[in-house]
């Protein structure tokens, strides 16, 4: 069932009136956008009644489908008391319940911590989208260093490709050209050090195979080496780093770029060695978004397998385990490796993908530090007209009580389950060179030539194209590059899961034609 498209007049108002975040709006001119009108679960509607499913989640973040009875009625049921006050002078019910949960959330029973007073996550700064969830722990971090006397100019080190956000603040802590560079004249330096890019990391010995990259990988972790050698140098020139400042397990914009396993647990060792506080951008990471289920070692049953049909019977299915007996990987990827950070920034998420919320948790040594009488102005001289929003807040409590709900657990297993049997199959394509999975969360890297690692040209714009083929198909989603994202809201179906799979494979096949 092929979506089937006129112009309608919404896309004609939108096309003289509105301008596109990302979006070369000479190229949008010249589309038809689609409309969207409304949805229900992972499924999207546009204004000419076609349907969609929504690959990636709406930019990542929706958590259990759209239209939600549950968070439904919790807005509903918060508008009809008042939609907003000011966190400027007052409390509010809904955004006090939510700190309280979400300080919950962000300590689990598994973490040890070294000294708990200073490393338990235990108070919550609201804001009201990524960029300044990272603003935030920015500008706390500056000036806990400056006044516990560690440092006077606090310098951050980030990653490689790194994307925190669009505000100044954030894109300073980036380190994608791409995004960046037009504004270098406006940002503060950072330093950067490599990301382990299994894929293409120049250490990485291994010749190709129709595998993740990551498990079939030669080298001697240089990469961590080389984090090593930047917290030295910092240390040498006596300007150590304030904070080290990383997306745990997955780097999401800069491409999906997945941490093989014990990475980010020796790094962050490395950062807490050298005295630097860890700012965690778990803005796309979190909520279970790159949790694994049960098993961590589930393994893809098949490989090379020749047709996008997914074989039931000849191959043995791994078992959805009882999320009884297994209880999912936590909700925050850090505690995954057990990395506790000292600022936890959260966005996307955390109100299942409804209302524009963010919040930076941070310890009570960072809190203390911003403590003085008033005369001495310490206190910290941030916010926003919208912070600790009422609506908002009532929709991430909704959220996070699905979240921990059986039901949602199990959808997120099954979902799993599904992504590791039907992704092999994408192998098949010789324009696929890698496959790269941290939980629910997939990235699809396209080549030239798988055998070489060869990439596309950004200009060939085989990303947007092959996209562009899902549309028609009826999957919707939004490439990084030349590398396709795959994100399914909680609630998709097995059926959906495949249906997505199998729209990406045919539209590789349909816009590279499966060869050079
Ligand atoms: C999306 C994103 C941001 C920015 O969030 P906005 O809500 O778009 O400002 C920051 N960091 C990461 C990792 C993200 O994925």
């Amino acid at each position: 069932m092929k979506p089937s498209r006129k112009k309608t007049q919404l896309a004609r108002l939108d096309q003289r009136y509105v301008w596109h975040p990302f979006t070369q709006m000479q190229d949008w001119l010249r589309t038809n956008p689609i409309v969207i009108t409304s949805g229900e679960g992972a499924v999207l509607r546009d204004d000419c009644g076609n349907e969609y499913l929504d690959g990636n989640s709406s930019i990542w973040t929706n958590l259990h489908g759209h239209n939600h009875s549950k968070i439904n009625a919790a807005i509903s049921k918060q508008l009809k008391k008042i939609a907003h006050s000011s966190a400027l002078g007052f409390a509010n019910e809904p955004a006090s319940l939510l700190a309280e949960k979400l300080v919950e959330l962000a300590n689990p029973k598994s973490i040890v911590l070294e000294n708990k007073r200073h490393s338990r996550l235990g108070k919550v700064f609201y804001s009201d989208d990524g960029s300044t969830a990272l603003e935030v722990a920015l500008k706390l971090c500056h000036e806990f260093t400056r006044r516990t006397g560690k440092s006077k100019k606090p310098r951050f080190l980030s990653l490689d490709g790194a994307y925190h956000g669009d505000t100044v603040g954030a894109v300073s802590l980036g380190h994608i050209d791409l995004f960046h560079k037009a504004y270098s004249g406006l940002l503060f330096k950072t330093d950067k050090v490599m990301s382990p890019y299994c894929y293409r990391c120049p250490f990485n010995r291994a010749r190709p195979e129709r595998a993740d990259a990551r498990e079939y990988r030669k080298c001697n972790w240089e990469c961590v080496g080389k984090v090593e050698q930047a917290f030295d140098r910092a240390k040498k020139r006596k300007q150590p780093f304030a904070a080290f400042v990383y997306e745990p397990l997955m780097q999401g914009a800069a491409g999906m770029i997945p941490q093989p396993q014990g990475w980010l647990k020796k790094v962050c060792g490395l950062a807490r060695a050298h005295g630097a506080q860890l700012i965690a951008d778990e803005v796309m990471t979190g909520f279970g978004r790159c949790s694994s289920s049960g098993d961590r070692n589930q393994k893809p049953v098949i490989r090379n397998q020749r047709s996008i049909g997914i074989p039931q019977t000849q191959n043995p299915r791994p078992k959805t385990p009882s999320a009884r007996r297994h209880p999912p990987s936590p909700i925050f990827a850090s505690h995954t490796e057990d990395v506790q950070p000292d600022y936890l920034c959260l966005a996307k998420g955390l109100t299942g993908g409804y209302l524009p919320m963010a919040a930076t948790l941070t310890t009570q040594a960072v809190f203390d530090s911003f403590l003085g009488e008033y005369d001495e102005f310490k206190t910290f001289f941030h916010g926003h007209s919208y912070t600790g929003n009422q609506l908002g807040a009532s929709a991430g409590l909704a959220n996070l009580t699905l979240l921990e709900s059986l039901t949602s657990i199990k959808g997120r297993q099954r979902i799993e389950t599904a992504l590791i049997n039907a992704l092999p199959a994408l192998w098949d394509q010789p324009n696929v060179g890698d496959i790269r999975r941290v939980g629910l969360v997939v990235g699809i890297e396209l080549v030239k030539n798988w055998q070489t690692r060869q990439p596309f040209d950004l200009r060939e714009q085989a990303g947007v194209r092959v996209c562009q083929a899902m549309a028609k198909r009826g999957v919707l989603t939004r490439p990084i590059g030349n590398v396709i994202v795959l994100m399914p809201p909680y609630c998709t179906a097995v059926e959906q899961v495949k249906q997505m799979i199998g729209a990406l494979y045919d539209s590789i096949a349909e816009v590279l034609g499966g060869g050079e």
